[in-house]
């Protein structure tokens, strides 16, 4: 027998691309994931080691990790049947996805994060991108509230602040969207620490509100994997279905319970990184024919007068990685996470260096 890979293939998938990062960033300034800047507390890190025991290791952790979830229920006021934690809300989005699955229309306010996108297809969804308004990135309503008064569409997806282009959305659009939206409302509000305001007050009126949150960005455990969702519980016990057992190992649990029992902690490091946002916004506008736009967020999307892929490549020499967003209604934009303050004055230099 001739083995055709092909065949037992998805023809569907055939044009999907897997997801890529820049091969090695080691000894790059950092500015392309907008990860927290800062090293993490050593003096937690010692904390999160003491806490796995021995036989933490050798037994399944709990499925449901239930003392993130009391502890997620203490700092939202979200009851714990209202709250799924996820490996990274990555797994989140794919398992919203899945539950509406095949064939189902996906609404994405675009531009905005690829993975709505790149989870609705691999779950079997249609995703139909609804573009953002020119003036400032905002929620074209009106065409968003056609798509989710039309019976095909089970999800939309928001983002507030929006990454890539750092504005939030007020409340109130949030509000006028779901008063006629048949579907449900995700808002991903995987910066909200950093600005905009939380859509969490909805959740009491709103059975179709469902809000993504996340501990990569603001408090500094990308590389542990951990999201979460908050949601009506009946929901939430609908989503649970499609969940994988054990999503979350037993090390992201207790680094997460340990995160938020010190939030306080992180809080500083916020503040530090909005205060950086400002001030980094005002120096890369005063480069000659630059385009800074407005961010919530611990990022900045600008737009340079030269190509985008020329100042992305320039500064890779340099030493600095950001990401090129160049593309459908973002030309020639680029997006710089906020650093440390060092790591945001070797930027701009660079970015002299080019731009004058
Ligand atoms: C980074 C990011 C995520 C992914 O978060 P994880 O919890 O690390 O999977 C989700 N949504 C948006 C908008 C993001 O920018």
């Amino acid at each position: 027998m001739v083995f055709d890979l092909k065949r037992v293939l998805r023809r569907d998938l055939e044009n999907l691309a897997p997801y890529q990062v820049q091969p090695s960033r080691d000894g790059l300034i950092r500015l392309d994931a907008n990860e927290n800047p800062f090293d993490f507390p050593p003096f937690l890190q010692d904390e999160i080691y003491r806490q796995l025991k021995s036989g933490s290791f050798t037994r399944y952790p709990d499925d449901l990790a239930g003392e993130l979830r009391k502890a997620i229920s203490q700092s939202t006021g979200v009851p714990e049947e209202g709250i799924i934690p996820g490996n990274g809300s990555d797994e989140l989005i794919l398992n919203l996805c899945l539950a509406v699955g095949n064939g189902a229309q996906v609404a994405i306010a675009t531009p905005t994060f690829s993975m709505y996108r790149v989870n609705s297809l691999i779950a079997g969804a249609a995703p139909v991108d609804i573009p953002r308004l020119k003036a400032g990135f905002a929620l074209d309503l009106e065409s968003l509230g056609k798509i989710a008064a039309n019976e095909k569409t089970r999800l939309i997806f928001l983002c507030s602040p929006n990454n890539p282009t750092g504005n939030a959305t007020p409340v109130e659009d949030v509000a006028a969207l779901l008063e006629h939206s048949r579907a449900l409302v995700v808002v991903d509000e995987a910066y909200i620490e950093f600005g905009g305001q939380t859509c969490l007050p909805l959740a009491e009126k709103y059975a179709n509100l469902v809000i993504l949150r996340t501990f990569s960005k603001a408090f500094g455990l990308a590389g542990l994997r951990v999201g979460y969702l908050l949601g009506d519980p009946g929901v939430v016990k609908e989503l649970l279905r499609v969940k994988q057992p054990f999503n979350l190992s037993t090390f992201a649990q207790v680094a997460a319970c340990t995160v938020l029992a010190h939030r306080e902690e992180f809080l500083k490091m916020i503040d530090a990184i909005r205060q950086s946002r400002d001030a980094l916004k005002q120096e890369l506008a005063s480069l000659p024919g630059m385009t800074v736009f407005p961010s919530e967020a611990n990022f900045i999307l600008f737009r340079t007068p030269l190509p985008a892929k020329t100042v992305f490549d320039r500064l890779l020499q340099e030493g600095v990685l950001v990401r090129n967003l160049h593309g459908s209604g973002l030309e020639e934009c680029l997006r710089v996470t906020v650093g440390r303050e060092e790591e945001n004055e070797v930027f701009l230099e660079k970015m002299r260096k080019i731009c004058l």
